[in-house]
């Protein structure tokens, strides 16, 4: 494995604990994961086992029964695929910060390893931990191809400016995994046998004990490791062949959807790379599925770590900023509250039917996603709170919510992040515009509304 993946977060020396703690979490699989993969090579040369751990902390912004319960089933394998390999795996509950450095004494910890996050949860959760623990901490990027601190130094501009530093540097980091085989035997070479703690979660058991926000309902979409590469051969065998004709029809669906495992790290985006480069379709698909998972998707994750403030309208471009305010007064049509947002009560039939469909299915397809967020700059008083309205209800309903992607998603529609300046119009300023009729120019917008018009709501 290439070590650059790998930076040292303290300055702590070696500890004499017996073990190597990998603490999981943006990256909640066992296989092709860089973090436990540089763990369990490091408790090898240095003779120590491996523990696994993973804290949940159910008061995690915005996280609720929805989110959950896709994360709590994706672990319940994680702990079955790490019991066969005799690998301890622990659940802690509670505030990261609190509980971990009393587990990682417990389990004498020499040496602690982590994935990596660009939100400010995480970080601010690493940055808490590190002044109390008294090991090395080893943070390894398992979800980037190129590892972010790599990709970029600094805040890129946009799409070109970070493509052709993550071009450069995929040679390097778009390899071959290691075969399963050899990952196997890796993580059988330094598991012992500990039959207390490599017990399995029961995913409904933890569910119900939870102290959660259960007003978002479950999804009926299976989780887990073997259901992401499931999902991802139904993609590269049915869809990936149309995926640039037809990505950005809603009808169509050709989109891959592998965002929620892609999002929960039960998919590594290397695998997904690697299976795309693979697959017998007309190069024009894999280029413009390529540059969405990695340069559009690390590029989300570059914007979130170097800018404090992802999720705020200061975190705009100054051009921006601008612009925006400049139309601060404008007369809005419609204005709605955030209520009538969530219940799909505005005037507009399309809008209606994409907010449904994120309440139904926990996401909205990729094109109206961006019709969806760009109507609630328009119909809000400000944009600070169109981007608060937007980034609320796509954290609380989508699947793959509370991601970069999520933050950059809702800045690029209100805020023009990674986005240029165009003509001037009311409200918008120079924020790219879209409309009902360019939704009708791509696809059949009516049949689009009738499968969710009638669909039953909560409310
Ligand atoms: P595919 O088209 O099959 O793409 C494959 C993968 O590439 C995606 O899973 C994703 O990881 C990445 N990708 C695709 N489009 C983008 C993009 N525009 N920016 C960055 N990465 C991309 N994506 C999320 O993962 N989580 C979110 O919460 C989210 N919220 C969004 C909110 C708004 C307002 C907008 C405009 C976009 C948002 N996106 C979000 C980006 C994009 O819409 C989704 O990644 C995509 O629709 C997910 O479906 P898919 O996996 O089938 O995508």
């Amino acid at each position: 494995m290439n070590d650059r993946r790998q930076f040292l977060l303290n300055d702590k020396s070696v500890g004499a604990g017996a073990s190597v703690v990998y603490w999981m979490s943006r990256d909640q699989r066992v296989w092709d994961n860089h973090a436990l993969m540089a763990a369990t090579m490091f408790a090898k040369e240095n003779e120590k086992v491996i523990n696994v751990v993973f804290c949940i902390d159910s008061f995690y912004p915005n996280a609720n029964l929805r989110s959950f319960d896709f994360l709590i089933r994706g672990l319940q394998e994680v702990s079955e695929t790490l019991a066969k390999l005799q690998i301890p795996f622990r659940l802690l509950y509670g505030h990261p910060p609190d509980t971990l450095p009393i587990c990682l004494k417990e389990l004498g910890c020499a040496t602690l390893f982590s994935d990596f996050d660009p939100l400010r949860v995480k970080q601010q959760w690493k940055v808490a931990l590190n002044k109390v623990i008294e090991c090395p901490h080893y943070e390894v990027d398992a979800h980037n191809i190129v590892p972010c601190r790599l990709a970029s130094p600094k805040e890129e501009f946009g799409a070109y400016t970070i493509r052709p530093k993550i071009n450069r540097l995929l040679p390097e980091f778009l390899d071959d995994l290691p075969p399963l085989e050899w990952q196997q035997s890796l993580f059988t070479s330094v598991s012992v046998q500990h039959a207390e703690s490599t017990s399995k979660l029961n995913a409904t058991e933890i569910l119900e004990r939870m102290n959660l926000d259960r007003s978002v309902g479950v999804l009926d979409l299976e989780s887990g490791e073997k259901a992401a590469h499931k999902a991802l051969s139904d993609f590269t065998e049915h869809r990936l062949g149309m995926y640039n004709e037809l990505r950005n029809d809603p009808e169509k669906e050709c989109q891959s959807n592998l965002s929620p495992y892609l999002h929960y790290g039960q998919l590594s985006a290397q695998r997904v790379a690697l299976e795309v480069q693979k697959a017998d379709v007309a190069s024009e698909n894999k280029a413009a599925f390529l540059e969405e998972l990695i340069v559009r998707r690390e590029l989300s994750d570059n914007y979130c770590f170097y800018n404090p403030h992802y999720d705020k309208i200061v975190g705009a471009a100054a051009w921006a900023q601008k612009t925006l305010n400049e139309h601060v007064l404008d007369e809005r049509e419609y204005l709605y509250s955030l209520p009538q947002f969530e219940q799909s009560k505005t005037h507009d039939r399309l809008w209606n039917a994409a907010q449904k469909q994120l309440l139904l299915e926990g996401k909205i397809h990729g094109y109206m996603r961006m019709y969806w967020a760009k109507k609630i700059l328009e119909w809000t008083t400000s944009t600070a709170q169109a981007l608060e309205f937007a980034i609320f209800l796509n954290d609380k309903y989508a699947l793959d919510g509370r991601d970069p992607n999520g933050y950059v998603g809702c800045q690029w529609a209100i805020c023009g992040v990674h986005d240029r300046a165009w003509g001037d119009r009311p409200v918008f300023g120079k924020i790219r515009f879209m409309n009902a009729n360019g939704c009708k120019r791509k696809f059949d917008v009516e049949a689009y509304i009738s499968k969710f018009e009638l669909s039953k709501l909560l409310f």
